[in-house]
């Protein structure tokens, strides 16, 4: 006779790889299991109280370990069940027969390398050059330091700043002028340096 057994599945939070494995349902009932990712890194754990079951999930979604608790029914028969991240509410755990934990984690795993290249792309998008950018923003607030440090011709001292991707605008709150400081490049970066102070809606500005 062959033995049953459940699959089980996760994403693991510190490699990104999907982690799955069978237990029998003997060893489900013995005793607390362990399904360990090959980077050692995390582990899922499932734990019987003798009624339900207790899983710890490393949650490959938002990188905590959360903490479900599940019928001994739903865990050790039927098609399978599947544990949803309390942050996100995205499935980060399935378990139940082997080729439905197969399928979930395939489809689990395409979501979070999706998510992952959208969060690199929004990251490299915000700066051009982010060395720069804080470079730039730390000598206008040393600019903005020194008495009269930035005004506008119109005679006010009140500005907004906005930060793009490759420059900063001071924006005069009075009369909206507004003078675009680069922040992509070295030669940016140089050229604000040589300001002791800066003049929003001068000659050439707005
Ligand atoms: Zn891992
Ligand atoms: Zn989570
Ligand atoms: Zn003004």
């Amino acid at each position: 006779m062959k033995e049953e057994t459940r699959s089980f599945g996760y994403i693991c939070p510190k490699c990104g790889k999907s982690v799955s494995a069978k237990r029998t349902v003997f060893a489900l009932q013995a005793a607390a299991a362990a399904v360990v990712c090959d980077c050692g890194e995390s582990e899922l754990i499932v734990e019987t109280t003798g009624t339900a079951y207790r899983l710890h999930v490393p949650c490959g979604i938002c990188g905590e370990t959360h903490r479900a608790e599940c019928a001994q029914e739903a865990l050790l028969s039927g098609q399978g069940i599947g544990f949803a991240c309390p942050q996100t509410k995205q499935l980060c755990c399935y378990a139940g027969e082997e080729h439905r934990v197969a399928r979930a984690m395939a489809e689990l795993e395409e979501t979070v390398a999706r998510e992952r290249v959208r969060g690199d792309a929004a990251d490299a998008e915000a700066f051009a050059d982010s060395v720069i950018m804080y470079e730039v923003l730390s000598e206008l607030k040393e600019i903005a330091s020194r008495p009269h440090g930035v005004r506008c011709a119109c005679g006010s001292e009140k500005y907004s700043i906005e930060v793009r991707r490759t420059w900063v605008d001071l924006i005069c709150r009075d009369c909206g002028a507004k003078l675009r400081i680069n922040a992509a490049t070295d030669e940016d970066l140089d050229r604000l340096c040589c300001n002791m102070t800066l003049t929003i809606g001068a000659a050439g500005g707005k």
